[in-house]
């Protein structure tokens, strides 16, 4: 594997955050950028916090969570990564937004370096249209807790290279991941099946079927799902939520797709779940 000695991740939310951190407890240097100080500062805490609890758990001692924290530098600046071996972005899940960063990215980067998106729902393909290396570009997608999930589904584009596909599969295992190849379609295989769950579980609470406690008890209990899909929704984000419904329903043209009124209206509010305070549940 081609050595990546500075590791940059774009978008420092809840996904970017955990990257940076499982990177960087990997031994890679990380470069973590974002729109806003704040927004980074946000992450340096939270990635603390989750050292943290590791600490507590016998599972990292104080000194290695100090050398983990100092191997992040946080940027707001792009230019920031011109050296960059290596770029995960995870963004918010917005087509102009992402293809107007690969664009940027792509003319400020060396050629071999792979781009690598997170995105949940939104097509390779599109993405990779947006450089001038659509054979470098990749979906990366991890699942939410970050340094928790095994998961990586591993989505190629029409142009990705097979090169670019072992590379990134091989990182993912250095990551301590699992990696699975998935074809590039509309929420690919994990949100494709997820989504619709959670939205009709949103449209069970919105039609009056059942309360929030007893929709997600019915799943956990009758199911064994580990956590009830509205509390699922709310630890997502309910926007991102809704950008993956909005993917799925106009990427196959077919209304049962459709997202829920009862989510668009809780995104309007600015109830976004665990990450705004407020969702299905209060935080
Ligand atoms: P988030 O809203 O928590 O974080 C997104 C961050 O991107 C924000 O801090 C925002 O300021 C930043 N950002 C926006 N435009 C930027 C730009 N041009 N340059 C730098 N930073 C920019 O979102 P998230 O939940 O972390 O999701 C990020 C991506 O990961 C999305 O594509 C989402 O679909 C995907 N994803 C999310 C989850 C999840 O459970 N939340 C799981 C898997 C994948």
């Amino acid at each position: 594997m081609q050595e990546i000695k500075l590791f940059a991740v774009v978008g420092a939310g809840t996904m970017g955050s955990g990257i940076a951190q499982v990177a960087a407890r990997r031994g890679f240097d990380v470069v973590l950028c974002d729109v806003r100080e704040e927004f980074l500062e946000r992450a340096k805490n939270s990635i603390s916090s989750s050292l943290q609890r590791d600490i507590d758990k016998d599972r990292l001692t104080p000194e290695a969570k100090d050398e983990v924290m100092s191997r992040i530098r946080t940027v707001i600046d792009l230019n920031e990564l011109r050296n960059a071996d290596f770029v995960v972005e995870a963004v918010t899940e917005n087509l102009q937004i992402k293809r107007e960063l690969f664009s940027n990215l792509d003319s400020m980067l060396r050629p071999d370096v792979i781009l690598a998106t997170n995105t949940s729902s939104i097509s390779i393909t599109k993405l990779a249209a947006a450089t001038a290396r659509p054979d470098r570009v990749i979906g990366m997608h991890f699942m939410n807790p970050v340094p928790v999930m095994k998961l990586v589904e591993i989505i190629r584009g029409l142009a990705t290279s097979d090169e670019t596909f072992d590379f990134v599969k091989k990182l993912s295992e250095n990551l301590g991941k699992i990696p699975i190849e998935v074809k590039d379609a509309p929420g690919f295989v994990s949100n494709r099946v997820l989504m619709p769950m959670i939205n009709e579980a949103i449209f069970a609470l919105y039609e009056g079927v059942g309360t929030v406690e007893a929709i997600d008890e019915i799943m956990k209990l009758g199911m064994r799902h580990p956590m009830g899909p509205l509390q699922l929704a709310d630890f997502i984000g309910l926007d991102v939520c809704l950008a993956i419904m909005n993917v799925l329903y106009e990427g196959f043209n077919d209304p049962k797709y459709r997202p829920c009124p009862l989510l668009k209206k809780y995104v309007d509010a600015g109830w976004l779940g665990c990450k705004s305070g407020k969702g299905f549940y209060n935080y």
